[in-house]
């Protein structure tokens, strides 16, 4: 109903699925009827989706927002029968970008796990109300996304300082880190949305989690050299 719902995930899915094209339709900037003005959250969401398809070597064209109203027919139909035609032009996804389904898959597919960290990574940006269209283009470079998915950091938790609390396993969004009392914690990587929860609650007379850009994250422990043996009173 609002565009306000929009979310990457939705847009990467889409295309992930098969779509050649994706087409957002919401309100007018500025003419929200809520005072939630999800519209600007559209724009930005779809702004920073445009330079990611860039980076993923996928034609920005593909994904359009248009701003309207409930009486614009005229304006509506005018405006999909252009995208339409665009995307016929431009042919099914992957056509004119010389990209096969397999490589398509394989890139979105990467976004997708990435976009948890993304929105909290860009949670400032993607909160900006900015009603010229002349600066929308500055909003989010191709060098600001290139940055952002190339140093996409994996948090790890150093077995040797690990004191097992379960402080982060309790602060864990989604149940990444498996622990216990008793039990050295380890961060589950491919469930982790590197969120940074457990590096802020890990108190600092441990400091054992750390946060790794650009290196490889260490292999877990073996689960028989989990059990954190205390001294003894
Ligand atoms: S970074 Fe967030 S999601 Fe990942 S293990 Fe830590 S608390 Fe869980
Ligand atoms: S908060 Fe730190 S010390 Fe406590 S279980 Fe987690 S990693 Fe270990």
């Amino acid at each position: 109903m609002c565009t306000g719902r929009i979310d990457l995930g939705f847009i990467a899915r889409s295309f992930y699925n098969g779509a050649d094209g994706v087409y957002i339709a919401g309100c007018r900037l500025n003419e929200c009827s809520y005072i939630t003005h999800g519209n600007y959250y559209a724009l930005n969401m779809t702004l920073l989706f445009k330079r990611i398809m860039e980076y993923i070597g996928l034609n920005p064209k593909r994904l359009q927002l248009e701003f309207m109203t409930s009486s614009d027919a005229q304006y509506f139909s005018g405006s999909v029968n252009d995208f339409v035609e665009k995307i016929r032009k431009l042919g099914p996804l992957g056509d004119k970008e010389g990209l096969s389904d397999e490589e398509i898959k394989e890139r979105l597919y990467k976004i997708i796990t990435l976009i948890p960290y993304i929105k909290i990574a860009e949670r400032e940006r993607l909160r900006l109300r900015i009603n010229n269209p002349e600066e929308w283009e500055k909003i989010y470079t191709l060098e600001h996304v290139k940055n952002l998915i190339e140093n996409t950091p994996s948090y790890w938790i150093d077995p040797e300082k690990c004191s097992a609390c379960t402080l982060c396993a309790q602060r864990c969004p989604v149940d990444a880190i498996d622990g216990g009392k008793n039990k050295i914690h380890i961060i589950d990587q491919e469930k982790c949305i590197k969120c940074g929860n457990c590096l802020l609650v890990c108190p600092t007379k441990f400091s054992a989690v750390q946060k790794l850009t650009g290196k490889p994250v260490p292999p877990p422990i073996p689960e028989e050299k989990r059990i954190k043996v205390r001294p003894s009173s």
